[in-house]
């Protein structure tokens, strides 16, 4: 016997219903971005594994364990992309969008690759749709930002909450973290090995650890508000106030940090109760300096992404699909026939499956019922229209016919 082949673990195949919600997410998404006036960017699978050190960061666990690297034939040390902001920025960069003036509103959509422990909501080969505002630091992109995503989830009929948080200018940042290292210092034995090590690395990321001894110790630890400067506090007052005169639910989460080196300011999260520990369906925040550290002109930015796997299994309905019409050809002799009908039928955009497969008219009805026929189409001598719901038949002669009444039914 030959070997049977598996997918890799952690890959996934998303086929039948998963693949329509796959689908009817992204299709929501890419609506509500045009109406929000996004422009869509197609961005590289690929790209050199030093973008993602200097932007994600070389300490998180991304950069540290979670990358597909290899080196290229070409001597290239690359990473199949991990996340999208990172091409994104570059891509802004490299193309010198900025010396066209005013701003940008991006999307993006695709496969991610983080080498991860998986389990139900996390995978090795995930999608994120995401959206990213280039050269804009007024609060109201943030307002914008988190209103638009906000009104997606509602389309897609998904119950979460939203939760909001702070992490301030630059200086608040710094200041607020060195408080943080003197707290956890004192309970460095008592945290997991990986927050020992993040205590010196990336301390922030600590409160973002999901180990429950972890959790306690951080339960009181200082929080930033307490650390942010005037201006910063203010700045976040009146995000609160916007999303509060525009009908936008949230609440304020001063633990929220993000696991990414790269927020300043605004960090968000819309997290689902329905999907057990992985309940963080969409997530960002602003990166004021990103744009600079990646060699481009300074450049205040935002944005966010979400994890289609996880809002695949949180969209319970999906739209209504157009009907159906199979096309049974009663035998060989009325396959040109048949075929000609089924070219008819698809040009006038009618839902068709013209059936492939011979067998007795019992089978052939069986598998016209499977495919959840609205009606079908017998072709013979005569063209035989019955409708599956009402049994009702009817007979053609004239094909022109027969399609202006399925026109006029559909
Ligand atoms: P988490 O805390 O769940 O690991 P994260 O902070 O690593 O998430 P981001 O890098 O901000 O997540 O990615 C944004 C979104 O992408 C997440 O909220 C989640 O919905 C999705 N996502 C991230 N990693 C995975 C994964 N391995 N599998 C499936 N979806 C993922
Ligand atoms: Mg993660």
């Amino acid at each position: 016997m030959l070997e049977k082949f598996q997918k890799i673990r952690g890959f996934q195949d998303i086929y039948g219903e998963n693949a329509k919600k796959y689908r009817y997410i992204v299709e929501t998404f890419r609506k509500t971005f045009l109406d929000y006036n996004f422009q869509e960017i197609i961005l590289p699978y690929v790209e050199d594994i030093s973008l993602f050190k200097r932007s994600v960061g070389e300490a998180t666990d991304i950069v540290q364990k979670e990358m597909y690297i290899f080196t290229d034939k070409g001597g290239r040390e690359v990473a199949l992309r991990p996340e999208g902001t990172a091409g994104c920025v570059r891509a802004y960069i490299e193309e010198k969008m900025y010396a066209e003036g005013g701003y940008h509103k991006l999307f993006y959509e695709g496969a991610m690759f983080r080498y991860e422990r998986p389990q139900a909501g996390r995978y090795r080969q995930f999608h994120q749709i995401g959206a990213e505002i280039f050269g804009v630091s007024s609060y109201l992109a943030d307002v914008e930002l988190i209103s638009m995503v906000y009104k997606i989830l509602k389309y897609l009929k998904i119950d979460f909450r939203l939760e909001i948080n702070t992490l301030g200018d630059f200086q608040s940042r710094k200041e607020y973290i060195s408080k943080l290292i003197e707290y956890l210092k004192k309970y460095e034995n008592s945290l997991c090995q990986d927050c020992r090590r993040r205590i010196h690395e990336n301390p922030l990321r600590v409160l973002d650890c999901k180990v429950e001894s972890c959790k306690e110790i951080t339960k009181d630890a200082p929080k930033i508000t307490e650390s942010l400067s005037k201006e910063a506090i203010e700045r976040f007052e009146k995000i609160k106030e916007s999303l509060k005169a525009i009908g936008v639910d949230f609440i304020e989460n001063p633990r929220l940090v993000r696991g990414l080196d790269y927020y300043t300011h605004t960090v968000f999260e819309f997290i689902s109760q329905e999907i057990g520990s992985q309940g963080t369906i969409a997530a960002g925040g602003r990166y004021d300096n990103l744009a600079e550290q990646l060699g481009g002109p300074p450049t205040p930015a935002l944005g966010f992404a979400a994890g289609i796997e996880r809002l695949i299994l949180l969209v319970k309905d999906l739209p209504p699909e157009k009907p159906l019409i199979v096309i049974i050809p009663l035998n060989q002799n009325y396959y040109i026939q048949a075929l000609k009908l089924s070219e008819k039928t698809r040009e006038k955009h009618i839902q068709t499956e013209l059936l492939l497969k011979e067998g007795s008219l019992k089978s052939m009805l069986k598998t016209a019922n499977k495919f959840n026929a609205k009606y079908v189409i017998f072709v013979s001598d005569k063209l035989e229209l019955k409708d599956m719901t009402s049994g009702d038949q009817e007979i053609f002669i004239n094909e022109e016919d027969l399609i202006d009444v399925l026109l006029s039914k559909l």
